[in-house]
């Protein structure tokens, strides 16, 4: 699996906001969450906004579903007439009431923007849900402790045992601590230090917490993501208070990073 960090960050200051895309080694390219700028992300990234299989949409604050009013005209409308590009389908994975307040979102300045026939989505996600997204690759999603409804994820490979676990925005949650438990990699919501105490309690996890909770559940790799953009610069406290409690490999991504797992 590759994973393609588009945005890394809480608010788009400089990079952007919490982003991914997912290549399973299958073909499929799973887009996570909705970033201010994912068209030309996508481009910088050189992964073509219309080869995305599935979008993910993991709730609905303005820094995860920013983004998704101009990729889908890009994709349903400009591409098609200036691209000469045949619409593809596109498979969402979301919650019924996250789906329902996006279409919303997304038809203000486009109206019947998602009534395209390409735009489908199979099942909802429920917690605990299990959602086969190809042969070998299972997706198991489970709800955060986020408001509103947020649900996070892990994706396994059921043929290699890999796994990855995404936290989405969430404050330490018994779900992920049960889902993260000897997975290869974990992107965990990891908004400051111990220097903003507060945002620990307002839906999002700090550092110290997050160490702890990777160590105990055996996590290969730790990856943080949702951080203020203070911490672009080099921040040793940052780091440090992750590697107290967490022994195993960290990274810390930037926009345009690449990893495989
Ligand atoms: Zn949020």
């Amino acid at each position: 699996m590759k994973i393609t960090f588009l945005g890394v960050w809480m608010v788009p200051v400089d990079g952007d906001t919490v982003s991914f895309v997912l290549e399973l080694d299958s073909g499929e390219k799973i887009l996570v969450d909705s970033g201010v700028n994912t068209v030309r992300n996508l481009v910088n990234a050189n992964i073509d906004p219309c080869s995305i299989t599935h979008l993910v949409i993991t709730h609905s604050h303005g820094d995860h579903i920013a983004g998704l009013p101009v990729y889908l005209f890009y994709r349903y409308k400009y591409a098609p007439l200036v691209n000469k590009k045949a619409p593809s389908l596109l498979k969402v994975i979301s919650t019924q009431d996250t789906w329902e307040a996006v279409k919303a979102y997304i038809n203000i300045p486009y109206p019947n923007l998602t009534n395209n026939p390409n735009i489908i989505i199979e099942e909802y996600v429920r917690e605990g849900g299990c959602l086969k997204i190809s042969e070998h690759y299972m997706m198991n999603c489970f709800i955060t402790n986020h408001n509103p409804i947020t649900f996070g994820f892990k994706i396994i490979n059921t043929f290699s045992k890999k796994s990855i676990v995404y936290s989405a925005d969430t404050a330490i949650c018994k779900y992920v601590f049960d889902m993260a438990e000897d997975t290869d990699c974990l992107i965990h919501d990891v908004v400051a230090d111990s220097k903003f105490p507060m945002l620990g309690k307002a839906g999002h996890s700090l550092c110290n917490d997050v160490g702890e909770l990777s160590n105990n559940s055996r996590v290969k790799m730790l990856v943080p993501v949702h951080r203020l953009p203070i911490y672009k610069g080099e921040n040793d406290k940052y780091k440090e208070e992750l590697s107290n409690a967490f022994h195993g490999k960290l990274f810390i991504p930037m926009d345009g990073d690449v990893i495989e797992i």
